[in-house]
């Protein structure tokens, strides 16, 4: 069996002792004669694997008893919709909820989007003046102290860039975007009403979707046309059981809990990652063919793009990485160029094998 070393953005790629795991139990959960996928989600053997999931996220993030996890549906563009339904607040005089958003790359613009259906949605800042290859000053934002909350995408998948500096939002709840960096490096929750993300990039299959929100944001009050499914308080109320979870999803998600757990928990995370980055981005400065696109200063751990200039060059090189191994290199479609997508789950390994290959490739191209 040959495994490629996988830099795919998401769906993406998972430890391979949680994907051997999972194949050992695939006909037998643990003595119980079935699949997890053949289960009742009512059954107590998956009731022990969603409060077990829970229990490792809130024990690895540490997540304060004033939050509530959900594990939900509809992937994190769902999210869009529902974080102005639930958190935007209609006003007395009947005119609608206010909301700040910081504009810093395709996710946080289409979620911008999505919010000024529901309400009054603000762009607080933007980088796309800069092609996204930048995050806004957090410290000269232009935020409205009477907003229901301030909206961040914190790791911007596309353009490659990380906040380096959380924006001070005051009182007003700050709500994060984080499914391009979930659980690869601590977090100190408290400082968000809510984060959420997709799973499949750091953290399990497509399919889940991760939403971790302060108790006083889970309320009855959600504007009037929120669908009872994607009402926070619905999900909270009935421990994300109030219609069929994905439950294999949620299943492989605590396998990779408890494996980085196994692995030094999130402090040990953000060491492994800061030095696989450090890897790739120290090549990629002194490279003569190959250029980073994002901002020194506010690059992702997980997303890397770059490219050569050319895109018959650019082209040339995606081919050739696949046919050496080396899958899934090719830029999001609405930029091009190229990404590495370096989550937990890639071995440093392959990032040293990347650049021998870009070294390689550099070589025979100049
Ligand atoms: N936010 C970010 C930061 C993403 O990278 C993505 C997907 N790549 C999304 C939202 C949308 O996620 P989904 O496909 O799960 O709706």
């Amino acid at each position: 069996m040959a495994r490629v070393y996988n830099f795919s953005a998401g769906p993406a790629v998972l430890p391979e002792e949680v994907l051997r795991q999972a194949a050992s139990e695939m006909l037998d959960y643990r003595g119980c004669g079935m699949s997890v996928m053949e289960m009742s989600h009512r059954s107590a053997a998956f009731k022990g694997i969603i409060e077990e999931a829970e229990a490792d996220l809130r024990e690895l993030l540490g997540v304060p008893e004033n939050y509530r996890v959900l594990f939900l549906q509809g992937g994190a563009t769902l999210q869009f919709a529902a974080i102005p339904m639930n958190l935007m607040r209609p006003r007395p005089d009947g005119s609608s909820g206010t909301a700040d958003y910081i504009v810093s790359g395709s996710w946080s613009k289409k979620a911008f989007k999505e919010a000024k259906l529901y309400g009054e949605a603000r762009c607080a800042a933007s980088s796309e003046d800069g092609g996204f290859s930048y995050v806004p000053d957090a410290d000269s934002l232009d935020l409205s102290p009477d907003a229901d909350y301030v909206y961040i995408c914190q790791n911007e998948t596309i353009y490659g860039t990380r906040y380096p500096k959380l924006p001070d939002t005051g009182n007003v709840p700050l709500v994060s975007d984080v499914s391009s960096m979930f659980l690869s490096e601590p977090m100190d929750v408290s400082r968000y009403g809510l984060i959420y993300g997709g799973a499949q990039k750091n953290i399990g299959p497509a399919g889940v979707t991760i939403v971790v929100v302060r108790d006083d944001l889970v309320r009855d009050d959600v504007l009037p046309f929120t669908p009872t499914i994607m009402r926070y308080k619905t999900q909270a109320d009935a421990g994300s059981l109030s219609n069929t979870p994905p439950c294999y999803g949620i299943y492989i998600c605590g396998l990779v809990f408890k494996w980085l757990k196994e692995r030094g928990g999130l402090e040990a995370a953000r060491e492994r990652n800061e030095e696989k980055a450090r890897v790739l981005y120290d090549y990629l400065d002194q490279s003569k063919l190959f250029k980073g696109t994002a901002r020194r200063e506010d690059r992702s751990l997980m997303n890397v793009p770059f490219v050569t200039g050319s895109d018959e060059l650019d082209a040339r090189f995606v081919a050739e990485a696949k046919a050496a191994g080396l899958e899934s290199l090719k830029g999001h479609r609405s930029v091009g160029g190229m990404r590495a997508s370096i989550y937990n789950a890639m071995p440093r390994e392959g990032i040293e094998a990347l650049v021998r290959f870009m070294e390689r490739f550099e070589a025979e191209n100049r």
